[in-house]
């Protein structure tokens, strides 16, 4: 082992002789501090919280304390175990973390009959790249709850009433054993029965089957803001859920999926593409056409512009969420064209032209010959090696 385990007492900082409060109070704090959910993605703070939790485990139990006080760590060390593989079955934070991570466990603590904010909802829009940029309204059908008319709400038959849950007592929640980073626990869950309320429904509103809600297809209308990216969701407040007791309602969160464009390429604000040139026009320069969300533009294209040469359109690229009128680039790359299927006369021209500027493609024998002639050493060496 790299290190040495420290001693189950100094971890969490009381003395061998601590009361179980004592105790109980140190791993509190502790957890609290280096718990995995306040320290998300933190692999120190994760480590000492299952320190923590490893010493808490033995020392809360009088029987592994006393095993621990005599034996040390080798008391539970089977094989070189060590903290990785400590086996946390069978113990009871529940207590503890129901108190102190009451919103974190499974939602307890606090009182089910009070106004309680309805669930966001969740939808998808499919728009086009366009559509992305310069913004748009959709319409979108969805299933919306509504508070039943006939139960008010309360899901039971008008008339009769609800009773209250026996398996958790009206509290709306029980302990339950759960996997957790460290094995199986104790943990205080929502009560299954009767799904956190507290209440149990024996005739259920007809109306409703006890759900308290009607759902209905409805059309909303979303505003889909210009600059929106794939992936990016609208809020549409208190179109969710309905809350429960009075509470508001949640929020529907379109998710934007935008489709691709056969020309254009997005990242962030700018746009990527490319443009074929001809040969005449990389050499000697010229006016070229070029697509852009805008509609076609007029490019003047530089005397001996390469192939692949990137250009810039300031301005043609996607407008800002925040601020429309400001707009990203659109990046070009001018993509020389090497001519196929050339007439008779185009080809005497090209042949032509190659005199001209001091080339000749006349192929054979004489041509390759002259190429090996520029290899040099290396280049003999691995025609050579080619040829084995
Ligand atoms: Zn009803
Ligand atoms: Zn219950």
């Amino acid at each position: 082992m790299a290190e040495q385990k420290r001693d189950y007492y100094e971890v969490l900082g009381v003395s061998k002789t601590a009361s179980d409060s004592e105790l109980k109070s140190a791993y509190r704090k502790l957890a609290k501090k280096y718990h995995p959910d306040m320290n998300p993605g933190d692999a120190e703070a994760e480590k000492k919280f299952k320190e923590a939790s490893e010493a808490y485990a033995i020392l809360s139990d009088p029987d592994k304390r006393r095993q621990y006080d005599q034996f040390g760590h080798a008391a539970f060390e089977n094989g070189g175990g060590g903290a990785g593989g400590f086996d946390f079955s069978g113990m009871d934070f529940g207590d503890i973390f129901g108190d102190i991570f009451g919103s974190f466990f499974g939602g307890g603590g606090r009182a089910s009959n009070g106004p309680m904010r309805g669930a966001n909802l969740r939808a998808a829009v499919h728009i086009t790249f366009e559509e992305a940029a310069f913004g748009c309204e959709k319409e979108l059908e969805i299933v919306l709850k509504d508070e039943c008319a006939a139960c008010h709400g309360s899901g039971a038959k008008p008339g009769t009433s609800k009773r209250t849950c026996t398996k958790c007592g009206g509290k709306g929640r029980v302990m339950m054993s759960q996997q957790s980073l460290f094995g199986m626990v104790q943990n205080v869950t929502t009560c299954p029965d009767c799904h956190g309320s507290g209440q149990v429904i024996d005739t259920p509103c007809p109306d409703c089957n006890g759900t308290g809600y009607v759902a209905r297809k409805k059309k909303i209308s979303v505003s889909i803001p210009a600059g929106i990216d794939n992936g990016q969701s609208v809020r549409i407040r208190e179109k969710g859920e309905p809350g429960r007791n009075g509470g508001p309602r949640g929020d529907l969160l379109v998710e934007v999926i935008v489709a691709n464009h056969p020309i254009f390429q997005r990242r962030d604000m700018d746009i990527y593409s490319s443009a074929p040139i001809s040969f005449a026009q990389a050499t000697l320069g010229g006016e070229v056409i070029i697509d852009t969300l805008d509609g076609k533009v007029s490019y003047e294209v530089k005397p001996g512009t390469q192939t692949d040469t990137t250009i810039r359109l300031r301005g043609k690229g996607i407008p800002s969420l925040r601020n429309r009128n400001v707009r990203g680039d659109q990046y070009v790359t001018l993509v020389v064209q090497v001519p196929t299927g050339l007439s008779k006369d185009a080809k005497e021209a090209l042949r032509k032209f190659d005199e001209l500027t001091g080339n000749t493609i006349s192929g054979g024998p004489k041509a390759v010959k002259s190429e090996k002639k520029k290899k040099g050493f290396a280049g003999k060496i691995k025609d050579a090696i080619d040829d084995l």
